[in-house]
């Protein structure tokens, strides 16, 4: 674990924080003035190691920032919150330097992003040991892609999009079918692929969910929450990572279909289980999203990244 100290004056600027795989959507915005959750989850930093949006590369919850200062001046053109359009507001309290830029408009992942010229990190303790896939193979737990009113989980439909990008790179001129329980997410997207080659069949693997013994050219698996790594798959599938939540979700979690039933409720026994949720719009690709995941997956042939940008209309918004 790590504590990040100002490197004026030396002061502890954040709690014990452990590393954790750098979200791609992290410095993305999400719809128009829609309330955002905090991007990392509390005790936890990222690291972009590769910035191309902004300066900015280390993330943190804004709960987890201690000993600092918020700046208090006017932020022209933000809405609901901060949208830390003028560089760093956040001030170390003990020497006054400028060390990080918090976020908490609408439409903006809430965070705190700190300067990496402004601070350090020094060592607080034993690192979280990584676990390994076995370990992880135990929990079933999945991260529900709805909330009770059938909004779509922002963060689902950005993680989606990474996914998306994965499959549409791996397609390389070829249609390709999804297995349920991907098919709700992805096949009305893949329909805007060129059709006419034999398809790339892509299903869900993982822990716990093993691979078919006719192998598939592509599978949708987990990208471990630590290293972020995706589960290894064999020579010749091609993994498209999707967070581990979500993926546990598709995994262990599919809704039972309704089924007709006959009869009556037995007396005594009231229907007062409210109804799974369930979603009031399509689920909808982050075209921003989308096109940085695709930029930093090796390996796709310049032909079809412009296939893909031409057809960024279909592909995206079906
Ligand atoms: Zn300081």
């Amino acid at each position: 674990m790590e504590v990040f100290e100002c490197e004026g004056c030396g002061a502890a600027l954040t709690a014990p924080l452990s590393r954790v795989a750098f979200p791609l959507y992290a410095g993305h915005g999400y719809g128009n003035g829609h309330p955002m959750p905090v991007l990392m989850e509390s005790g936890t930093y990222a690291v972009d190691e590769d910035p191309v949006l902004t300066a900015r590369s280390i993330v943190i919850a804004p709960g987890d920032a201690v000993g600092t200062a918020l700046v208090q001046r006017r932020e022209y053109g933000a809405c609901c919150g901060i949208d830390g359009r003028n560089g760093p507001n956040v001030t170390c309290a003990g020497c006054g330097r400028k060390v990080a830029t918090r976020i908490d408009d609408c439409s903006l992942w809430q965070a705190t992003w700190l300067e990496p010229t402004a601070v350090r990190p020094v060592p607080a303790g034993p690192a979280r040991p990584v676990a390994d896939w076995a370990e992880l193979a135990e929990e079933r737990c999945g991260t529900p892609l709805l909330d009770l009113t059938g909004e779509w989980d922002p963060r689902w439909e950005a993680e989606a999009s990474v996914t998306l990008a994965h499959l549409v790179a791996a397609a390389d001129g070829s249609p390709v079918t999804v297995d349920r329980p991907l098919a709700e997410a992805f096949r009305r997207f893949l329909a805007a692929l060129p059709q006419g080659r034999p398809a790339k069949h892509t299903v869900l693997a993982g822990p716990g969910v093993p691979l078919p013994e006719r192998l598939p050219d592509i599978a949708v698996v987990p990208r471990h929450p630590q290293t972020g790594e995706p589960w290894p798959t064999p020579p010749g599938v091609v993994a498209a990572p999707l967070d581990i939540g979500f993926w546990r979700h598709l995994a262990f979690h599919r809704e039972h279909p309704a089924r007709p039933t006959i009869g009556r409720l037995p007396p005594g026994v009231e229907r007062d289980d409210p109804l799974p949720p369930h979603p009031w719009r399509p689920l909808m690709a982050v075209h921003s999203v989308f096109f940085h995941a695709l930029s930093r997956i090796p390996a796709v042939r310049p032909a079809w990244q412009d296939f893909i940008r031409d057809n960024a209309s279909a592909l995206l918004y079906p």
